[in-house]
């Protein structure tokens, strides 16, 4: 028994991928509104702690379902 059901089930999350402009490190965070490819920003990265990184990519995680 799940107590929490409103519909919000298998709506995939899509993950955007960012690249430290300073070390060229690659992180990724859920996507938010706005993000699109090749933009540029305010992010800190993990690694230099740079605050701008570039949007390398958007993806959908997906499960693998093979058969
Ligand atoms: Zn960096």
């Amino acid at each position: 028994m799940l107590p929490r059901r409103r519909g919000v089930e298998e709506i995939p999350q899509p993950l955007t991928h960012l690249k430290c402009l300073e070390c060229g490190t690659v992180n990724s965070r859920p996507f938010t509104g706005g993000d699109y490819v090749f933009k540029e920003v305010e992010e800190r990265c993990p690694k230099c702690g740079a605050s701008k990184m570039k949007i390398i990519g958007i993806y959908v995680e997906e499960e693998r379902k093979t058969p």
